[in-house]
């Protein structure tokens, strides 16, 4: 495997993923998005990002069909409503999930972002769907410092991932989120890593882009990937910008390089509210 990212129980995942968001909207994108990723399962991206939210359970089903007949090369992460996270909600939503997926189990499981059932309750539903084998790991999402140690006291110490915004536009969870997931080994899931194309193509991300002959995006995947704990899950309906961002594996960035994006982009020096999209 390409560069890879451990999870607590020591299975290892592709530190580069794709995403769908915004995919399964249009029924005549469709070919394209399921081209798309299939395309990046070619080339090693084989953690593919999904939820019930995008497209209203569309989304689900271009990964239904962009998984079928290599189910098992790829490891399937989607995630459940907040408003769908009761004990019983969060079992029911996963076997619509799974029905729009065409699969018999989902690798991870999230909740999208905190919300008002109890995580107690969550936590119950997301164990009764792993004893049941139709969830491998569970996790979170948008989930900051303090609702992580809420988990925790809520029985949630087997937690395998917390996906939040983070690009070098985006780095406050470095402050204090990401030390408290590392202390728990608990990998970090970048979502909207090239901030949905909107980071500034000059600057910095310009200019290192310039001395290694790549784009400023391709710049930006690789920074978020130089973390050992980071998986990136750039979305991509383009097959040119999957290929793009697969290539951006091969980028090492050196101690310059990252000395120039953080001067561009300097580190969080105290703690602010963890952002979302
Ligand atoms: P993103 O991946 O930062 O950006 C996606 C946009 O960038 C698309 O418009 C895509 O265009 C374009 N793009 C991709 N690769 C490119 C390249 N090499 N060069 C130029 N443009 C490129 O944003 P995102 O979709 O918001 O985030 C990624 C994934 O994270 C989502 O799809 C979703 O799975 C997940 N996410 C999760 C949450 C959460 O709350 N948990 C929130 C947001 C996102 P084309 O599609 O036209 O190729």
């Amino acid at each position: 495997m390409a560069k890879s990212v451990t999870l607590p129980g020591g299975e290892r995942v592709p530190a580069l993923g794709q995403g769908t968001w915004f995919m399964g909207e249009q029924a005549r994108r469709k070919a394209d998005e399921v081209a798309a990723l299939r395309a990046g399962i070619d080339l090693g991206l084989t953690l593919i990002d999904t939820a019930e939210m995008y497209g209203d359970g569309g989304a689900e089903m271009v990964v239904g069909e962009a998984v079928k007949g290599r189910r098992d090369a790829v490891f399937l992460v989607s995630k459940v409503y907040p408003h769908n996270a009761s004990r019983a909600g969060v079992v029911a939503a996963c076997e619509r999930s799974l029905k729009r997926l065409a699969t018999d189990r989902i690798d991870l499981y999230l909740l999208h972002w905190p919300g008002s059932h109890p995580l107690a309750e969550t936590v119950a539903g997301f164990e009764a769907l792993q004893a049941a084998g139709k969830i491998r790991h569970y996790g979170v999402s948008n989930f900051d410092a303090d609702d992580m140690a809420a988990l925790f006291a809520a029985g949630g110490g087997a937690c395998a991932a917390d996906q939040v915004l983070y690009n070098p536009a985006r780095r406050g969870p470095e402050f204090d989120l990401f030390p408290l997931l590392g202390r728990h080994g608990i990998p970090i899931m970048a979502y909207s890593p090239i901030e949905q194309a909107r980071l500034p193509r000059g600057g910095a991300l310009g200019a290192v882009a310039k001395k290694h002959g790549v784009d400023p995006f391709q710049v930006a995947l690789a920074w978020v990937m130089r973390r050992p704990d980071v998986i990136a899950i750039p979305k991509a309906s383009r097959i040119a910008h999957v290929e793009a961002n697969a290539a951006a594996r091969d980028l090492a960035l050196d101690a310059d390089d990252l000395a120039a994006i953080d001067a561009d982009f300097p580190p969080p020096r105290r703690k602010g509210a963890l952002e979302m999209l």
